[in-house]
């Protein structure tokens, strides 16, 4: 059985970006760039004033100048600016022609048609000058990076409306099991409330997918693989939860592999998520998550995660950290544990009983902790790896 890590590579390994494509800037937050923004020209474009006030020629206090013309943001003045003169000036107005600083407001004093300028100016007091910002030609914004409300803001203002982004993966969730019903149905004997469905595709969301269909899928062969066959059609990512395990209704492999998928590898040596699937089929991955709750979340966050990021170009690391456990934790001798912890400073403590149908466990859990196999309890205060779960 592979570790964690070991499947986790085999997984980043058949993972390519896709392709990019140009995104409108309004539609392009929490994207990936994939080309670099460049500032097509200086910004500022052209000198202009940091203060409501007056542009004038720099000169000692005390003196009245003429107020010979107006410059508003958006409608520069079209005035000279002499020796004598002033133009009122607002706040990002270009700086008239002759004019070499600004004065601000609240140092003058209007009177009869002129302006009495109480303090002395020096050359270029309160204006601001082109290229301050950003320079023509240079790059204010480099591949890879997540575009957020400043990377758009920037962007805007280097003269650019779209964005080369990579493609955002799209996703379909099979969740199967006969047992299965949507949320809010009433139950039949037996049946249970599809969670699956809902936090995967909530999880491949949040990781920058669009989810092109969830749904559940009852347990027959012919419905598992006429459903990753849809699921085939539009999917780079196929998610299924359950079905996957040695049971006599467990469809999902033979339905994948009968859709042409080719598995890389089944089991990990992990818990929970032991039965965990991967295949590709051309650049399409698809992931035979178990069907127990915690399970699927925990393996799509391990394996599915990851590979979402780098299908957008997204760095898909998980960094991990050092916490030290406030309670004693049980070890499964051959297979590495992910208990789901609270955090508070350099503590972790487990949220509860860890059972992998016990979905309350994923509440309140801020980083799933790595405890590694072994023989006996590792007791309170061992220091373990922690993975953060995303926000
Ligand atoms: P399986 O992996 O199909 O053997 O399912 C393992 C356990 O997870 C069983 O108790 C299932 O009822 C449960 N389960 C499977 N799929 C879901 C789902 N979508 N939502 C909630 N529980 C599920
Ligand atoms: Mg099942």
């Amino acid at each position: 059985m592979l570790s964690i890590d070991e499947a986790r590579d085999v997984v980043l390994g058949a993972t390519r970006p896709l392709p990019p494509e140009s995104v409108p800037l309004a539609e392009a937050l929490d994207r990936i760039l994939a080309a670099p923004v460049t500032a097509v020209y200086d910004v500022p474009r052209f000198v202009n004033s940091a203060m409501d006030g007056f542009a004038l020629r720099a000169g000692p206090a005390g003196r009245t100048l003429q107020i010979v013309g107006e410059s508003r943001a958006g409608a520069p003045a079209s005035t000279t600016v002499g020796p004598g003169d002033a133009v009122r000036i607002s706040t990002g107005a270009a700086v008239p022609e002759g004019a070499d600083a600004v004065v601000m407001v609240e140092r003058t004093r209007e009177q009869d048609g002129g302006v009495h300028v109480e303090v002395e100016t020096t050359a270029g007091q309160n204006l601001r000058h082109p290229g301050e910002d950003m320079r023509e030609g240079t790059v204010v914004i480099a591949p890879g990076a997540r575009i957020g409300p400043a990377e758009l803001g920037v962007a805007a203002n280097a003269g650019v409306a779209t964005l080369r982004c990579f493609r955002r993966p799209r996703v379909v969730v099979l969740a199967t099991g006969d047992e299965l019903v949507p949320p809010g149905a009433p139950l039949g004997p037996g049946q249970i409330h599809d969670s699956n469905a809902l936090t995967l595709a909530a999880l491949a969301r949040r990781a920058g997918a669009e989810v092109a269909h969830a749904g559940e899928v009852p347990d027959t062969p012919e419905a598992t693989e006429a459903a990753v066959r849809a699921a085939l059609t539009m999917a780079d990512v196929l998610l299924c939860s359950g079905g996957v395990s040695v049971g006599a209704h467990d469809h999902v492999k033979p339905a994948l592999a009968a859709a042409g998928v080719e598995e890389r590898f089944w089991r990990v040596a992990l818990r929970p998520g032991k039965p965990t699937w991967f295949g590709v089929r051309r650049q399409q991955l698809a992931f035979g998550l178990p069907g127990n709750p915690v399970s699927a979340m925990v393996t799509f966050l391990l394996f599915a995660r990851p590979a979402l990021l780098a299908l957008q170009g997204a760095d898909p690391g998980t960094p991990r950290e050092r916490k030290r456990l406030t309670r004693a934790v049980g070890r499964h001798a051959g297979r590495d544990e992910c208990v789901r912890v609270s955090l508070d400073g350099a503590e972790a403590t487990p949220t509860g009983p860890q059972d992998s149908h016990v979905l309350t466990s994923m509440l309140g859990a801020d980083a799933l902790a790595l405890v590694p196999r072994g023989e006996g309890e590792l007791p309170a205060g061992s220091e373990v790896e922690v993975e953060r779960l995303p926000r």
